[in-house]
């Protein structure tokens, strides 16, 4: 660990100067490393599925800034469509052509989008998309899942189950009056027979705007929602006037053109989109059913608004992003790059207490645990050894996600040799539990 420290200098250096002047250093809570004890990752470059950190040390990156990177860092044809992008200006707030071509892509790709709008972040998207369902249904009850996030607006921001009595929600951050999140109930993933019941309560038709999912979780780590669940959810949300709402923020153009829904016989209201819609730059969506987005203004009553919304260096990234995922044959092989990884370890891992689970191009592996349904089996997991799995790969130059509760992002462009390294370090790490494992199964 010494050692370690002392290759990086810099980013030491620079963390405690980041620390004077941030609170914590990070623009964002899960970069600072919390429980890892290590200084946090500082960046320097990224090319491929290489980053560089400010001591000039490389590490294969499998967090890919959380998922918009599925062609790498800098990719150069993505890099040179926004370079002459940028030369005719970068941010007008009037309409550009640009926003027409991405958001005709969307409609194209995804068949429950008949109309999107664009926003700058998944945030602004999952927050717009539940104004509209409220609005759209004149009703004001949502129905969220734990161990799900949509982002940190206050509505969202509300205890696991709090509220089920259809009063007194608590909210999950300090700073969010518990009036803000009083028609916001937090149910459990996965749990069709539970979550039915509460949508077949009497007082609950009369008061539900909607449903919001993760269709695969990526904020639990990798926790996809079994068929029988969604199906479920979208029986009760038309049976209660409601609507569904997907949000695709991570799935979205990661699982397949479509998203998850493009895998799976189940049609959303509303999507949200984020990460890989913008190309590495800010910029997020959300879209469905025509009738209900022309509720939004200046169509409908619904105000929603952004003065980079559709910003066109952003659409720009968005559309050169999505137009290389239309390759034939793209997903396939993300998948079986993926699988280098993911394939072998699974093997290992049977008859082990860890698992891995994956869906397409994002994996998760978690430790005490053969199953993960929802965020109570991932909380009940074993942290610590998922800190050691961390530190061990950190010092070998292979950077996962910081946290345990989140997933990891293979791209397009990790080549076999990055990704068979990546596979022997896991290998390695669990090879001393997994011999033992063998011991006591003969
Ligand atoms: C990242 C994420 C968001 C929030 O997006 P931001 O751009 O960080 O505001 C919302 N929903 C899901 C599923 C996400 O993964």
């Amino acid at each position: 660990m010494t050692n370690v420290v002392s290759q990086r200098k810099k980013s030491e250096c620079v963390f405690e100067k980041l620390e004077k002047v941030i609170p914590g250093g990070v623009n964002s809570p899960v970069r600072a490393f919390t429980g890892l004890n290590q200084t946090p990752l500082v960046v320097s470059s990224g090319n491929g599925a290489i980053l560089t950190d400010a001591d000039g040390k490389h590490y294969i990156d499998y967090c890919c800034s959380w998922g918009p990177l599925i062609h790498g860092h800098a990719h150069p044809k993505i890099l040179e469509a926004v370079v002459e992008r940028i030369q005719k200006g970068t941010s007008f707030g009037i309409t550009t052509e640009i926003e027409e071509m991405l958001a005709r892509k969307v409609v194209d790709l995804v068949e429950s989008v008949e109309r999107v709008r664009f926003v700058s972040s998944g945030t602004e998207a999952t927050m717009s998309a539940v104004r509209l369902a409220r609005g759209f249904t004149k009703k004001n009850l949502i129905v969220k899942f734990t161990g799900n996030y949509h982002g940190h607006a206050d509505g969202f921001l509300v205890q696991a189950g709090s509220g089920l009595a259809m009063q007194s929600a608590a909210a999950s951050s300090a700073g969010v009056p518990d009036a803000m999140v009083q028609d916001c109930i937090s149910l459990t993933y996965n749990d069709t027979i539970s979550v039915r019941e509460f949508l077949r309560r009497s007082d609950v038709k009369g008061r539900l705007a909607g449903v919001i999912i993760e269709p695969v979780a990526g904020n639990m780590g990798v926790v996809p929602a079994s068929l029988e669940f969604l199906t479920m959810l979208r029986e009760e949300t038309r049976r209660c006037d409601a609507l569904l709402i997907f949000d695709e923020v991570i799935t979205g153009f990661r699982l397949s053109l479509q998203g998850c829904q493009g895998l799976i016989a189940i049609k959303p209201d509303l999507t949200c989109f984020g990460k890989i819609i913008g190309g590495g730059f800010p910029a997020a969506a959300f879209g469905g059913r025509r009738d209900v987005m022309e509720y939004l203004a200046p169509l409908g009553s619904v105000y929603q608004a952004g003065t980079l919304s559709g910003n066109p260096v952003a659409m720009e990234a968005g559309y050169q992003t999505l137009s290389m995922l239309e390759k034939p044959g793209f997903y396939q092989t993300l998948q079986e790059l993926t699988n280098v990884i993911t394939e072998p370890v699974k093997e290992a891992l049977r008859g082990c207490n860890a698992c891995l689970q994956q869906e397409g191009s994002l994996f998760t592996i978690f430790f005490g645990k053969n199953e993960v349904r929802n965020m109570d089996d991932a909380r009940e997991g074993d942290l610590e050894a998922f800190a050691r799995l961390f530190r061990y790969r950190f010092e070998n130059d292979v950077y996962l996600p910081p946290s345990q509760f989140e997933a990891c992002f293979v791209s397009a462009v990790h080549t076999e040799e990055q990704l068979v390294k990546t596979r022997d370090l896991i290998l390695d790490f669990f090879e001393p539990q997994i011999r033992l494992q063998s011991r006591v199964v003969c």
